[in-house]
């Protein structure tokens, strides 16, 4: 049957409209009515809404000011630093610089205060210091206890660590534990007006470059992968403050033991393209494997180490410990010469901040001559040979 209104109770609230399980009523008012109505409805929202977001903001700003400092953790192996941790430091000065605060350092491990000069030389103001035996190898888990009663005691505003393979487990493992958010491969940072890290990231495939913050959450975790960020000036004799922290978990609280440690570089030949000061890299249009002997062959005339494309990787030209890009290494040498290579943006953010790009291809509109120093529009299989050549004869 009909629905039957009482108007005199009828306020206009539309819930009846809403919950009509068959959709079969409307509400219509005069002019003039839905004008009341709205004021009305403005009044009462505005100042419940109000009240709720000033309680909300004031709980937020609250818990955002408790943190303060930005915090580097200092990754080693038997007391030898990563060098992303030093260039992480160069990153993290320039943000304390703005946060006005501190530049802490994080130095765990086992015999391993030698590090906190180091530390203090590439620009930390503080180190916190866990040294103990139980820090001699990492393991996720006192590493992760360690930094989570860190940051419950001293509340740092911005942690960064390497993304190494380390780090990215460490670094996880802690935002898990804070509940806090963590952006991955960071390939810019800075600070906003309201003190928020704004992360720079591919994302979409690299497509785009979208810039993440966690503006309800402390602290603020970032990774960024090696050679993304510039290395520190090295001060010698700077000093800071050591703070010895002595928090160490038992030892058969632990579950992971380390019976022996297998360098993978024992005996083999390895090649570290990320840490190269030249590279040589080949791309689809090398055509195929053997052809890379003509890249070697220039690399070895001038000390550099042969790169490639994920394309090239992809055929099996190349081992995957080669490949330059988004999804292989971050490279930042002196110079980078690209043969053959299209510049595809998720290759270009593995290389883009090498010193001098000099690139090889016989497309003048490919798209690494937009970030090249040098291009040479040609074909490389004359122009590769001729460049040996040439480089032999000034040699003799
Ligand atoms: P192509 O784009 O095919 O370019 C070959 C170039 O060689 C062309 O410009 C051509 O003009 C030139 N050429 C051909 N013959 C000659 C000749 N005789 N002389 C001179 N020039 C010649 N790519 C990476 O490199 N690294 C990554 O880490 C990576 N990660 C990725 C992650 C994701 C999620 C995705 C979707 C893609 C990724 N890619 C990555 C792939 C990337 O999109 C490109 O497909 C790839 O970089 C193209 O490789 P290329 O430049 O060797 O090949």
């Amino acid at each position: 049957g009909a629905p039957i209104i009482d108007a005199p109770k009828c306020i206009g609230c539309v819930k009846c409209v809403k919950i009509c399980p068959a959709s079969a009523l409307e509400m219509y008012f005069t002019p003039e009515e839905q004008k009341i109505l709205d004021e009305l409805a403005k009044q009462k929202g505005d100042s419940a809404a109000e009240e709720e977001v000033d309680e909300e903001t004031a709980r937020l700003q609250k818990m955002l000011s408790a943190y303060r400092g930005v915090w580097v953790f200092i990754e080693q192996t038997d007391g030898e630093a990563a060098k992303v941790s030093w260039e992480l430091l160069g990153t993290g000065a320039e943000l304390a610089k703005q946060l006005k605060v501190e530049l802490c350092a994080l130095v765990i491990g086992s015999g391993v205060e030698p590090l906190c000069g180091e530390a203090f030389a590439y620009g930390a103001d503080k180190v916190y210091l866990l040294d103990a035996p139980v820090y001699r190898h990492y393991r996720t888990q006192p590493y992760n206890e360690a930094i989570c009663h860190l940051i419950a005691k001293h509340k740092p505003e911005v942690i960064l660590m390497g993304a190494t393979g380390l780090g990215r487990d460490l670094a996880g493992a802690v935002a898990t534990v804070i509940k806090t958010g963590l952006t991955a491969d960071c390939t810019g940072l800075s600070i906003d007006d309201k003190r928020n890290l704004m992360q720079t990231r591919p994302a979409f495939g690299g497509n785009i470059m979208a810039t993440i913050m966690c503006d309800k959450f402390r602290p603020q975790m970032a990774t960024v992968r090696p050679h993304v960020m510039a290395m520190p000036d090295f001060v010698e004799g700077r000093t800071g403050t050591v703070v010895r922290e002595d928090f160490a978990p038992v030892e058969e609280s632990i579950l992971t033991k380390v019976l022996e440690v297998i360098s993978d570089r024992d005996g083999q030949d390895h090649v570290d393209i990320a840490g190269a000061e030249f590279i040589v890299s080949g791309g689809r249009g090398m055509v195929n494997r053997e052809n890379f002997v003509l890249l070697q062959q220039f690399a070895n005339e001038i000390g550099a180490v042969v790169g490639a494309s994920r394309s090239a990787v992809d055929a099996g030209w190349m081992p995957h410990d080669r490949q330059v890009g988004q999804t292989g290494k971050t490279v930042r040498p002196k110079v980078y010469i690209a043969c053959g290579i299209s510049g595809a943006i998720q290759h270009m953010v593995g290389m883009q901040d090498s010193d001098i790009i000099i690139a090889i291809n016989r497309d003048k509109d490919a798209p690494i001559f937009q970030i090249a120093t040098y291009g040479i529009v040609g074909d490389l299989f004359q122009i590769v040979p001729a460049l040996t050549r040439r480089l032999r004869e000034l040699r003799k």
